[in-house]
């Protein structure tokens, strides 16, 4: 048996560690610097109102990839579970992503699908041929009057730049939809764990070839006392920032209880306007529809730049960033025995389902690698 070191308990350390351990090949320690498995996927009950809290902010998985959700649904029961987002905005409230009802009350029209398609795309500013950055996708895409009013202030409150200089690939996340579908998502599948993802990872956990210690943050300096690593924490971090800090975004909350069953009538809310200093408002009860509680529990989240000990969460990637990854990388190729895998490590925009998926590739790789301990790769799924 050779001993494994996974660094990080969410979900990309938490599949690597069950993937090898079922292999019946390795043990495997899974160490987190915080005081719980699951990272940023963390759920608790809340001791005032039992609702499950995404302590982290709210997660919603949803995939398309048959492996990944069949995976999940192993280790706990998937509840039915859609997402539908309302946004407020200066000329009021809309539905999210932009939908027909969303451009039909926008402009005060009756447009049948055909139709919106139509006037959405003599709106697109036709003068840009390939969109170099957020805001020209979306001139193009949308035109003026929808970016003004959904994209623009949101988007400088939680990136804290201007949309010109973020890459377009970050509205591409949101579809557009001509006609009354709401769902926030366009994948095949979605739904929430019935116990939270903290009893779901816990779940995977579960193995007696795995052991798991908490409070324990992984140095530099160990290495080479484990025959492999895999790190799935920040790697500007792994490198004590020696080439400089790669820009994230952070985000915080206002937590409140309130004292009412219902406090703003769906699970979240976006605020386009800048004049409202948060981005959007969770009502973490909606989350759980099947569940009943006389109370409620809201989050205000605020988005800010990562200094000092904040949670690096969203990756800005201007090309300043870029050049300091490259940078990361090159050390990296020299490291002992030593994987870099998931969304810190590999300084990507990654939901849920893509961890997993990488995971599961990357754990099936190193399993059937002809002598992995001593040539397996250091970025397995993204040499880019
Ligand atoms: P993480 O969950 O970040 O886990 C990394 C772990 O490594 C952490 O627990 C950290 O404590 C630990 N660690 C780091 N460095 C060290 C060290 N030196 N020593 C020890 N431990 C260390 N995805 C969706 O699919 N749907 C959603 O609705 C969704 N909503 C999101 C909302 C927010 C606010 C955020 C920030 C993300 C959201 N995501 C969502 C993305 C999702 O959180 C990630 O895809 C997922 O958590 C990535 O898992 P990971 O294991 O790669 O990273
Ligand atoms: N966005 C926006 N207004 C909204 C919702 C989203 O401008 O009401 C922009 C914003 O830049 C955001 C991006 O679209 O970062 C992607 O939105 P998504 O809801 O996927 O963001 P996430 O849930 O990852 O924070």
């Amino acid at each position: 048996m050779h001993n494994i070191l996974v660094v990080g308990a969410g979900f990309t350390g938490s599949v690597i560690a069950r993937e090898l351990a079922d292999s019946g090949h390795y043990n495997v320690l899974v160490v987190d610097e915080r005081n719980h498995i699951a990272g940023n996927c963390h759920t608790k009950r809340d001791n005032e109102t039992n609702v499950m809290e995404h302590v982290y902010g709210p997660h919603i998985f949803n995939t398309s990839n048959e492996k990944v959700w069949q995976y999940v649904n192993k280790f706990d029961e998937f509840m039915p579970y859609t997402n539908r987002v309302k946004a407020v905005t200066r000329a009021g409230v809309f539905s999210l992503p932009i939908n027909l009802l969303t451009i039909n009350q926008l402009f005060g029209k009756t447009f049948n699908p055909r139709e919106a398609e139509e006037f959405v795309a003599q709106l697109g500013d036709k003068t840009i041929a390939e969109p170099r950055n957020f805001e020209e996708q979306a001139l193009k895409m949308l035109g003026k009057k929808i970016y003004e009013t959904f994209f623009l202030d949101y988007t400088i409150k939680q990136w804290g730049c201007h949309p010109r200089e973020l890459s377009a690939d970050v509205l591409k996340r949101l579809p557009i939809r001509f006609n009354y579908d709401d769902n926030y998502y366009h994948t095949h599948y979605q739904g929430i764990p019935r116990n939270g993802y903290t009893n779901l990872i816990s779940n995977i956990l579960d193995h007696p070839a795995i052991t798991v210690e908490l409070n324990t943050r992984y140095e530099r300096e160990w290495n080479g006392k484990y025959h492999y690593i895999f790190y799935t924490g920040a790697i500007d971090a792994y490198f004590s920032y020696a080439e400089g800090r790669l820009g994230y975004r952070t985000i915080y909350f206002e937590r409140f209880i309130y004292n009412g069953s219902d406090y703003q009538g769906n699970p979240v809310i976006n605020y386009c306007d800048k004049n409202v200093p948060y981005t959007r408002v969770h009502e973490h009860k909606h989350f759980t529809p099947w569940e009943d509680h006389d109370k409620s529990l809201f989050f205000k989240e605020f988005s800010k730049e990562t200094e000092g000990d904040d949670i690096p969460f969203y990756p800005k990637s201007l090309p300043a960033d870029k050049a300091i990854l490259a940078r990361y990388k090159q050390r990296a190729q020299s490291e002992f025995n030593t994987t870099f895998v998931g969304r810190l490590a590999t300084y990507r925009y990654l939901d849920m389902h893509h961890v997993i998926d990488e995971a599961l590739t990357v754990a099936e790789s190193f399993i059937n690698y002809k002598n992995p301990l001593a040539s397996f790769t250091r970025f397995p799924v993204n040499n880019g």
